[in-house]
């Protein structure tokens, strides 16, 4: 039979799937790079990508390791599992042993394992980064979307998650917890960790916490939950935000030994689905999880220069007159626009997604509506990642030019400018409406 007489295939999609989009932060960088390429100016704030190279030993490692080409174990090169749970030790202060760890070709893909061999609710805040959501609704979860306010930047709250857990206390749930957040740049205080621990060891939850931003606290200051609910929490991260390797595909889980039964779970259906993550990844891991003074400086620099343009640009909203949580950690900032509703009403805008398609069309600046996190369509909030500059340019400045000098406007100016010439759009934009 010709190809093209068949009926359309999407009439046999799965119902979980029908109607589904491509995942916002994917499509923008699509679309972004489509706009380019037909010769539009765009300053790419949309994906949430790391600006910084991979650390120059751990590319070596890989190119000493192409050769690799054998399967490795469902659960993870052996060297790198232990490479990880020494990693955990040194950084979070967290005991686990080898056969606690998982590697998986991305976090993202062991969160919807996670979801899908686990029987219960996702439990997550608004906003939350955009994929937890469609994976529940892919395998056929109820998600069930935690409020959270302003005041209190965003955060999950103890007080509210309690109050979902109880009127049925013996529900089997996952939550996840990611801080620092994406799309906020927020974290939790250590108090709160341990009220948000109390409650999960209250009703029993599997807690995913995910910390794939923890290395990129701004001031190094990240505490993970798992110290205060050890036998509840999988810890999830990975080389995609600290090590610049988002490309690369690999991501960890660390379990606790109570949770042996869901990590041998999620195993089975690696080996069913995946197989193993790729090997020469897996043996170029090894180097970025391992002990190093370079991969140390690496992480001090990126971290400076992390929390100054974060500095930088919070002065920059505060001048738009907008309100945002202080970005403690990643590379996002979540603005709420909400003082220009009028001026957008008169517009024709009235919708965040809105918004954000305006202020694309007519500056070029690709940034995502706070919708796409779960926040409701009319909120006029949006997730600006101050990504788009050459980290490498700026990771040589700081051990050249600025390697004496503390960093400073002219930094931005020079190392950021596509950066510093999106915010000059962004304010011509709302202060023209
Ligand atoms: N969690 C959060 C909060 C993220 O922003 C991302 C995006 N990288 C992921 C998980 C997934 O990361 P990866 O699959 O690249 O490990
Ligand atoms: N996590 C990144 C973001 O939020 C992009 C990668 C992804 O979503 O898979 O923009």
């Amino acid at each position: 039979m010709p190809r093209n007489s068949r009926a359309p295939l999407h009439v046999h999609l799965n119902l979980n799937v029908r109607g589904l989009n491509p995942s916002a932060t994917l499509e923008i960088n699509e679309m972004s790079n489509r706009l380019k390429r037909e010769g539009r100016e765009v300053f790419k704030l949309g994906l949430g990508q790391s600006p910084f190279p991979v650390p120059e030993q751990v590319v070596d490692a890989l190119r000493r390791n192409a050769h690799q080409k054998d399967y490795l174990p469902v659960r993870g090169l052996p060297a790198l599992r232990e490479a990880v749970s020494a990693y955990n030790m040194r950084y979070n202060k967290i005991e686990s042993s080898p056969d606690d760890i998982l590697i998986g070709p991305g976090s993202k893909e062991l969160i919807f394992i996670l979801q899908l061999v686990y029987y219960g609710d996702l439990i997550i805040p608004t906003p939350s980064w955009v994929s937890y959501f469609p994976q529940a609704r892919i395998i056929g979860r109820h998600t069930h979307w935690v409020p959270t306010s302003e005041v209190n930047d965003w955060r999950l709250t103890p007080e509210k998650l309690d109050l979902i857990c109880r009127n049925d206390p013996d529900r089997p749930r996952v939550v996840i917890l990611n801080y620092p957040a994406n799309p906020t740049g927020s974290t939790y205080k250590l108090e709160r960790l341990k009220e948000l621990a109390e409650v999960a060891r209250k009703y029993k939850l599997v807690l995913v916490s995910d910390e794939i931003y923890g290395q990129i606290h701004h001031n190094n200051q990240h505490v993970s939950i798992a110290r205060f609910y050890p036998e509840g929490t999988i810890i999830s991260s990975g080389l995609s935000k600290w090590c610049g390797a988002g490309g690369w595909r690999l991501g960890t889980f660390t379990f606790p030994s109570s949770l042996r039964w869901l990590h041998d779970a999620m195993a089975i259906v690696a080996s069913e689905t995946y197989t193993a993550t790729s090997a020469p990844i897996q043996y170029a891991a090894v180097a970025a999880f391992s002990e190093s003074p370079q991969i140390e400086t690496y992480l001090v620099l990126t971290r400076k220069i992390l929390k100054f343009l974060a500095k930088y640009l919070s002065t920059r909203l505060e001048e738009l007159h907008v309100s945002f949580p202080a970005p403690l950690g990643a590379f996002y900032l979540f603005p709420n626009f909400e003082n220009y509703r009028d001026r957008l009403k008169q517009k024709g805008i009235f919708t965040a997604e809105e918004m954000c398609d305006r202020l694309l069309q007519e500056t070029g600046v690709a940034m995502l509506p706070g919708s796409d996190f779960g926040r409701q369509p009319e909120e006029l909030t949006a997730r600006i990642a101050y990504v788009d500059f050459d980290g490498s340019e700026a990771l040589r400045a700081l051990s050249g030019e600025y390697a004496d000098t503390p960093l400073n406007g002219r930094f931005v100016s020079k190392y950021c400018p596509r950066i510093v010439k999106a915010f000059d759009r962004i304010g011509d934009w709302f202060g023209s409406l």
